[in-house]
């Protein structure tokens, strides 16, 4: 059914808001992968893509959704566009120069787009992960360590690796308020990622309480319900146009944006 999926054009994808700290607008999206089977209804992610890894599908989903969401990310010239890649995805040895391809192709400048990978993808070849990232980095792309803090977690790989931006798993975020270990968690990652000059994403933000507890603590972008769940394009663009329209108003009548985007 995977197989026939893409031909079929039963996947699409959404898109997610990445929102910044301090003035709560989006500067991003996160693109997501959705599949509406006629016989099976909706599958998540989390069931399909090991699916895809283990039968090698992966590359064509990764391409697809490469192609999508760059080509509608041209629709919110400002945003970052942030895609996830699998390990099997990152280990092929055309990864950069498909990625380079497919950009250039759409013409969007590599400095738009994140790459998102995580560390146990990284770990099998830790030198070739290693001079990957480097290029990718030269290359001017943003690389985001994602689930940070549920995988390895090797420090080494924070010093080493070249990344922009650590992810920190949504399950730390949640015991925010009710355990003192998962705060004191986010507040080692955040500390340790901005000792080092990266940015901190909190994932998976969906109450008042955390995003001001994130903020305290400081971390620089935040994702989650509270902001808006992943949404298809044309509500993507609907969203960034009005983001748009509001930081316009900001400088015409001096209002605060942040007092009208909390939610
Ligand atoms: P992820 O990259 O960590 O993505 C975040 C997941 O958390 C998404 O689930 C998102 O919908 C969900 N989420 C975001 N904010 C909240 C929140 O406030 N509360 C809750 N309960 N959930 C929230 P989704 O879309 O089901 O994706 C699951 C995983 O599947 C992703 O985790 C990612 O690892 C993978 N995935 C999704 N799309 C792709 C893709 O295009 N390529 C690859 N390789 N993997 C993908
Ligand atoms: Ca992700
Ligand atoms: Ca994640």
């Amino acid at each position: 059914a995977l197989r026939l999926a893409v031909v079929n054009g039963e996947l699409t994808v959404h898109y997610q808001p990445i929102i910044e700290r301090d003035s709560l607008v989006a500067t991003g999206f996160e693109a997501l992968l959705r599949w509406h089977s006629p016989i099976h209804g909706e599958i998540p992610p989390a069931v399909f893509i090991p699916i895809a890894e283990q039968t090698g599908l992966i590359h064509e989903l990764g391409d697809w959704i490469l192609k999508r969401a760059l080509s509608d990310s041209l629709g919110w010239p400002e945003f970052i566009v942030s895609i996830n890649f699998s390990a099997s995805q990152f280990k092929r040895a055309d990864f950069v120069e498909s990625i380079c391809s497919t950009a250039s192709s759409f013409g969007v400048p590599f400095e738009r787009i994140q790459i998102e990978v995580t560390e146990t993808a990284m770990f099998e070849d830790i030198d070739r992960a290693s001079s990957t990232l480097s290029e990718l980095q030269s290359l001017g792309f943003r690389v985001a360590l994602d689930d940070f803090g549920t995988g390895y977690s090797n420090l080494l790989s924070v010093k080493n690796f070249a990344i922009d931006c650590i992810k920190i798993d949504k399950s730390f975020v949640d015991g925010l308020g009710t355990e003192s270990e998962s705060a004191a968690i986010v507040n080692a990652i955040t500390h340790l990622a901005r000792g080092l000059g990266l940015s901190v994403t909190a994932e998976g933000v969906e109450t008042d309480m955390q995003c001001q507890a994130l903020r305290l603590i400081g971390c620089s972008h935040m994702q989650g319900y509270l902001f808006g769940k992943g949404v298809p394009l044309e509500e993507a663009n609907e969203y960034y146009l009005a983001y748009r329209d509001a930081d316009r108003r900001v400088v015409a009548d001096g209002t605060p944006y942040s007092a009208r985007a909390a939610r």
